[in-house]
């Protein structure tokens, strides 16, 4: 396995961080946070940073940042760009640096100390950002501003985001009254703490509705090794001789797939679908209907019928209308498609003389089964051919090389959070060092599910700050001494989560409001969406698919097969994925007099009210526990990977026409796309890129959708 191929050969260029000017801040010395960090690219010193850190960095921060936006409000100086909007943007340096490490740490590593320290905050920042929205003083100025806008000889970008801030400003209440504004604070304070508590109660939820089982030949089809995990998990829980095994993150369980018992398939399924939802200290069923009613509110102070109508105003695609059309379009040949996979389950079941009818906890199962005879493989030949190190650095850094002409070269020297993330500088093709890239691959006890990246310090032309980008995924931990096998999901996911790791790292904006993923939410998971298109190019798969023992490349009879097998299963993907964005529409086109009193029953009105009531495939995510819509930034938003895949499909059609895999492709995408961040609208530069607007053809073509 050759780890040298794509390192960089150059020196790497020298970056000092040029510092805009910050104001004192009180902190002692001693306080990691104190001062922006002196390690390149202000990359954050996670060994200097001490858990009482964090507190007294965020008070100070956002005192700082306060007084700063009390001067920018009371300047007596007439407003101007300038002394308005820069300074605006220049302003909340230190809360910013503590933000960051914090907001990222709480999701990767957290700590006891740590989800007290969100409880306590989530309220105190949130009354923090509508002191900002909600100055009188300071809204006048931006008005005044915007409304003068045509007749300021502003760059593009800089009257993009005096645009950007009126709307910001307008949209998070300044236009209310004053007695509306104080309602608005209630509700935004209380808003923070429920979405605080709903994040908490599903990460504890993972651990406590463990499925634990008396004997190990129940579970017979896992590994010597993961049943050995799950007797040493039952051990920590006081249940020596006993098997647990954490139900995490989405509906289906990774291990449904491999368990012969179908009655242990069958109590798995029910302890992962009842998370949240069956009392006890950790159900989030009053969390999910207080949300609901407290966001129905907000939305109508607003003036909006319902938070859909609020949240999608906002997006590229701007109406609950637009959003349900398309749902309701794709929801019928999604579920025909499921029903036509379920038929042949049923069929692989009824051969075997199973006896019974296909449910929610056979899927897995039984589809790999169908896999493999379809197509005459199965998902675990694939895995020795996708080690972890050799899919990074052959395959995700070897096809950024090929695109976009970026080498890697790994770096120990830098402090990490846990012993297992790893740090690479990022060189452009003309050798200058363009970013840093954390990889945090392993799943932990303390790390939220999912994947995801996030910036720790984000591109700016005007803070001359350049970009320290993380991915985040969940792959079990092999135990010492073994390779990391990948699955098919996992290797796709880290090629996705790379996507957006370069529509960050790319990112060439003056402003910090423009910086990389900060566009529409229904946006942002296009250029990640594109990337994964690497992970089945044939130059690409070649590269990295080499067995982990003997480096011989995966057999290309083997190969064919992965990339014929590309859409099988989709009618269940499409379909689990749409009844969750479904439920999330549901809930936030209700306005406050329809909260319903009964989350299960609502769910399931929704489900068979959209027709994808289909009980062998439930919703990606139930109600009580989808933390995108109900504790991240997805709420009424999660159509939006559906959405922007429309434009990934369009644009995988453009790489495809224009030759595939070349430098001048990946060139034009980054310079018309990936490095604009969000400096304009979303859609124009989607028509800039493509040279007309995306079509759906090819959208429904890949998820099988195309056949009536
Ligand atoms: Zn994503």
């Amino acid at each position: 396995m050759n780890t040298n191929l794509i390192i960089a050969a150059g020196v790497a260029a020298v970056f000092s961080v040029a510092h805009a000017a910050e104001p004192a801040s009180m902190l002692p010395a001693s306080n990691a946070f104190a001062k922006a960090s002196t390690l390149p690219f202000g990359y954050p010193p996670f060994d200097q940073i001490k858990n009482e850190d964090y507190g007294p960095a965020f008070a100070e921060g956002m005192r700082v940042n306060a007084a700063e936006i009390e001067a920018i409000a009371n300047n007596k100086q007439p407003a101007t760009f300038e002394n308005t909007i820069v300074a605006m943007e220049k302003a909340g340096q230190l809360l910013s640096r503590v933000s960051s490490v914090f907001g990222n740490l709480s999701g990767a590593n957290t700590n006891d100390s740590f989800k007290a320290l969100e409880r306590e905050l989530s309220p105190k920042l949130a009354a923090h950002s509508d002191a900002i929205r909600l100055n009188a003083k300071l809204y006048a100025r931006i008005k005044s501003l915007y409304d003068k806008r045509a007749k300021l000889h502003l760059d593009a970008e800089s009257l993009y985001v005096l645009e950007r801030y009126n709307t910001d400003f307008v949209r998070a209440g300044a236009k209310l009254s004053n007695a509306d504004k104080e309602k608005l604070k209630a509700l935004n304070s209380e808003l923070a703490q429920l979405s605080t508590s709903f994040a908490q109660n599903v990460l504890e939820e993972a651990n406590a509705s463990a499925l634990i089982v008396d004997t190990r030949e129940e579970l017979a089809g896992m590994s010597d090794k993961a049943i050995d995990a799950a007797a040493a998990d039952a051990a920590k829980r006081g249940l020596a001789g006993k098997f647990a095994i954490p139900v995490v993150n989405t509906t289906g369980q990774a291990n449904l797939a491999v368990l012969t018992n179908r009655a242990v398939r069958e109590r798995l399924m029910a302890a992962s679908l009842a998370r949240g939802s069956h009392g006890g200290k950790y159900d989030n069923t009053q969390v999910v209907l207080k949300t609901a009613k407290l966001r129905a509110e907000k939305a109508a102070l607003l003036g909006y019928a319902n938070y859909a109508a609020y949240s999608l105003e906002d997006q590229t695609a701007h109406t609950p209308e637009a959003v349900n059309k398309m749902l309701s379009e794709f929801a019928r040949p999604a579920v025909a498609n499921a029903r036509k996979e379920g038929a042949e389950i049923q069929a692989v079941i009824d051969k075997e003389n199973g006896g019974f009818q296909l449910a929610a906890h056979d899927w897995s199962f039984y589809s790999d089964k169908v896999r493999a005879e379809r197509f005459n493989f199965d998902q675990n030949q694939l895995r020795p051919y996708f080690e972890l190190n050799n899919v990074l650095t052959n395959g995700v850094f070897f096809a950024a090389n090929k695109v976009y002409g970026l080498t890697f070269k790994e770096r120990k020297d830098l402090p990490v959070y846990d012993p297992d993330v790893r740090v690479w500088d990022v060189f452009d093709a003309d050798g200058k060092q363009l970013a840093i890239f954390i990889g945090d691959y392993y799943a932990r006890s303390n790390k939220r599910g999912g994947a995801w990246m996030n910036a720790y310090v984000s591109q700016s032309k005007l803070m001359g700050t350049h970009p320290v980008i993380a991915n985040h995924l969940n792959i079990p931990k092999p135990n010492a001494g073994e390779p990391t096998l990948l699955t098919y999901d996992e290797l796709r996911t880290a090629f996705h989560e790379f996507g957006h790791a370069l529509h960050g790292m790319f990112s060439d904006v003056n402003y910090p409001r423009c910086a990389g993923t900060r566009v529409p939410r229904d946006f942002v998971e296009f250029p990640s969406q594109v990337n994964e298109m690497w992970s089945v190019w044939p130059e690409v798969l070649s590269n990295y698919a080499k067995h982990y023992q003997t480096g011989e490349p995966m057999p290309q009879a083997l190969l064919d097969k992965v990339i014929a097998s590309k859409k099988f299963n989709e009618g269940y993907r499409t379909t689990e994925y749409l009844a969750a964005s479904i439920l999330d529409q549901k809930w936030h086109q209700l306005d406050a007099s329809q909260i319903p009193a009964d989350v299960l029953a609502f769910e399931a009105a929704s489900l068979k009210a959209a027709g994808v009531d289909y009980a062998p495939v439930p919703p990606r995510y139930r109600t009580t526990y989808f933390s995108h819509v109900f504790a991240g930034g997805y709420s009424a938003g999660y159509y939006g990977y559906l959405w922007s895949e429309k434009l990934d499909a369009d644009t995988v059609n453009w790489f495809t026409e224009n030759g595939g895999m070349l430098r001048k492709n990946g060139d034009w995408f980054r310079k018309m796309l990936l490095s604009r961040g969000g400096s304009m609208d979303a859609m124009q530069m989607f028509r800039n890129f493509r040279g007309r607007d995306a079509r759906i053809e090819p959208l429904l073509e890949r998820r099988g959708l195309t056949e009536k």
